[in-house]
C-alpha cells in the first residue's frame, strides 16, 4: 500500500544527471512513496519507455512535465538536455532556462497530491532550494557524485590551499583518510576556473551552487558504504550523519530492455551485441568517454589508433557533436574502419552502456570516469583504463586507481573546460592509450589482482542493493527521516 509521503524529484536535464535520477526515482516508489519527476516534454519522451514501463507495473511514479523556454534564452527551439547543446558555451544560458520553472512548478505545487513533504533536487538546481523553503519541507541533494569527491570538495572549499598554488604544482589532497596527490589543474571548474570569460561567468554560478548547497538538508548518494567506507565516514561526520549512500542505482535496471533503454528510448543496438556475442570471455575493451566529452579530432585519433594497436578487440563510442564531420572525415581517410573490421566497432551516437558493460565479453572499461560510468564499470566488475576529461573526474580517477586498485590512468594530466571546447590541448597520445590497455588486459600476477579486485567489488555492489544490504537499509532511513520530520512538522 502507499504510504501518504510524496517526493518531488527534479533532475538536471544532462543523461549524467537525468539517468540516475529517474533510477533513484524507481527505487524510492518501490518503498511505497508517491514520486513525482518534475521533467520537460522532451526528456519525458526521451526517457518514456523506461518510465511508463515503471508506472505499467504499478510504482505510485508520476511525471509532472513543465515547458522549457528554450529559445527564450538563445537556445535552440527544443533543445531541453545538456547533451543537446550546439555548444557548451550555452551552459549558463541552458541554467538560466532552467530556473524559469519555478514559478510554474509553485503554482501547481498544493494541486499535487498528496501534499509533497521532500524536495530532492540536483544540486546545480539552486532555485529548488527556495521552492522547498517557501513550502517549509526538507530540500535534499543529489549531485551524482562519490563520498570520497564530497569530501575533496568541502577539504578544499574550507582550506583554500589550492588558491596558493601553480597549475601543475603537485599537492596533496588535505584531510583525506589516504595520501592523495594531485595537481590543480586536474581539479574540477570550481577550484580550477579556466581563464576564458565564459568560464569566469560560470565560476559565479559555481560559487553559488555551493553555498547554496551547504544549507542542503541532507545528500542523497549514488555510491554503497563498502566501496568508500572511510570516505563515507568522514563525509557524514561534516554533515551531521544525513548522508545515504543509496546505490548503485545502475543494478537495479534488472532486464535487458531497461538496461538498453536506460538514457533513451532507442532499441538494443543489436548489431553490437551480435559481434559481443561471437567474442572471447573478458576480451573486449569498451571505450566511451561519457555523453558530454566531445575529443577534438586530434585526440580522437590518439584514441583510436592507441585501442588498434593494443591488438585487443574493442567497441569505441563516437560522440562528435559539432566535429562529426571532421572526424568521420579523418575515419574515410585513413581506412580505419574497414582495417579493423571484425576486430573493432564503432557506435555513433548512443550506446546501451549497461548492457555492454554486463556482457560477459567485455573485460575493461575504457572510460573518462564520469560518476555513473565510474560506479557502473564497479558493478560490471571489470577493470578500468581512465582518461579523466572534466568537472569532478580526476577524484574519481584517484578514486579507482589508488584507492579500489581497479584501474590504470592514461596520464591526463588537465581538465578540459566544457565551455572552452575551442581550447585543442594534445594531452594524450596513442602510445599512453596503448600502453595503459596492456597494462589493463595483461595477464600477469599484477593484471589477475586487478579483475580480482574488481570481481570482488562486483560483488559487494549487488549485495547492497539486495533486502537487508547497505543501500537498502541507508535507503529506508532515509525515507523514515523524513517521515519523522514530515510528521513533527504536523504535530507543531
Ligand atoms: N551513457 C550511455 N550511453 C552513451 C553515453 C553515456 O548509456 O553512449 C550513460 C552512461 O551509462 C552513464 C551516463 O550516460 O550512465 C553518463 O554519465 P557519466 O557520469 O558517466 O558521465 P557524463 O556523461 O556526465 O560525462
Amino acid at each position: 500500500m502507499t504510504s501518504n509521503l510524496h517526493f518531488l524529484i527534479i533532475p538536471l536535464m544532462c543523461p549524467g544527471h537525468l539517468i540516475p535520477m529517474v533510477d533513484m526515482a524507481k527505487l524510492i516508489a518501490q518503498h511505497s512513496v508517491t514520486v513525482t519527476i518534475v521533467i520537460t516534454p522532451r526528456n519525458a519522451e526521451r526517457y518514456a519507455t523506461v518510465l511508463h514501463r515503471a508506472i505499467a507495473s504499478g510504482l505510485p511514479l508520476k511525471l509532472l512535465q513543465l515547458r522549457f523556454p528554450a529559445s527564450d534564452y538563445g537556445l535552440p527551439d527544443g533543445c531541453e538536455c545538456v547533451d543537446d547543446l550546439p555548444t557548451f558555451k550555452l551552459n549558463k544560458n541552458f541554467l538560466d532556462a532552467y530556473a524559469t520553472l519555478q514559478q510554474p512548478l509553485e503554482d501547481m505545487f498544493n494541486s499535487l497530491k498528496p501534499t509533497p513533504c521532500c524536495i530532492i533536487s540536483d544540486k546545480n538546481l539552486s532555485w529548488t532550494a527556495d521552492v522547498a523553503n517557501k513550502f517549509r519541507i526538507p530540500w535534499v541533494v543529489f549531485d551524482g557524485m562519490s563520498c570520497f569527491t564530497q569530501l575533496a570538495t568541502h577539504n578544499l572549499w574550507v582550506s583554500k590551499i589550492h588558491e596558493k598554488l601553480g597549475d601543475l604544482d603537485p599537492f596533496v589532497l588535505p584531510g583525506l583518510p589516504d595520501n592523495i596527490s594531485m595537481m590543480k589543474s586536474q581539479l574540477p571548474g570550481l577550484f580550477n576556473p579556466g581563464s576564458s570569460a565564459k568560464a569566469k561567468e560560470l565560476k559565479f554560478v559555481r560559487e553559488r551552487i555551493r553555498e547554496v548547497e551547504l544549507g542542503a538538508y541532507g545528500t542523497l548518494i549514488n555510491s554503497f558504504d563498502e566501496l568508500e567506507t572511510k570516505y563515507v565516514d568522514e563525509f557524514k561526520k561534516i554533515k551531521e550523519g544525513r548522508v545515504w549512500c543509496i546505490g548503485p542505482f545502475s543494478n537495479s535496471n534488472k532486464n535487458d530492455l531497461d538496461r538498453a533503454q536506460r538514457g533513451s528510448k532507442d532499441v538494443i543496438n543489436q548489431e553490437c551485441m551480435k559481434w559481443l556475442d561471437l567474442q572471447h570471455n573478458r576480451s573486449v575493451i569498451y571505450a566511451c568517454l561519457g555523453s558530454l566529452t566531445r575529443l577534438t579530432p586530434l585526440q580522437f585519433i590518439e584514441l583510436a589508433l592507441g585501442l588498434e594497436d593494443s591488438q585487443h578487440p574493442f567497441i569505441l563510442v563516437v560522440k562528435g557533436g559539432s566535429r562529426t564531420e571532421e572526424i568521420e572525415k579523418w575515419l574515410g581517410e585513413n581506412g580505419f574502419e574497414s582495417r579493423v573490421k571484425g576486430r573493432g566497432v564503432l557506435i555513433r551516437g548512443w550506446a546501451p552502456q549497461v548492457l555492454i558493460l554486463s556482457h560477459r565479453a567485455v573485460g575493461a572499461f575504457l572510460t573518462h570516469c564520469g560518476w555513473n560510468s565510474t560506479i557502473e564499470g564497479v558493478c560490471a566488475g571489470v577493470p578500468m583504463i581512465i582518461w579523466p576529461q572534466f568537472a569532478e573526474q580526476f577524484f574519481n580517477e584517484r578514486l579507482v586507481v589508488q584507492v579500489l586498485g581497479i584501474g590504470v590512468g592514461v596520464g591526463a594530466q588537465r581538465v578540459f573546460h566544457l565551455e572552452d571546447e575551442d581550447a585543442g590541448v594534445m594531452q594524450v597520445k596513442r602510445e599512453n592509450v596503448c600502453k595503459a590497455v596492456k597494462i589493463v588486459m595483461d595477464e600477469g600476477k599484477e593484471g589477475e589482482e586487478r579483475r580480482e579486485k574488481a570481481k570482488y567489488l562486483k560483488q559487494m555492489a549487488e549485495k547492497a542493493i539486495e533486502d537487508e544490504g547497505s543501500s537498502q537499509l541507508n535507503l529506508n532511513r532515509f525515507i523514515e527521516d523524513i517521515r519523522l520530520h514530515t510528521n513533527k512538522g504536523v504535530v507543531g
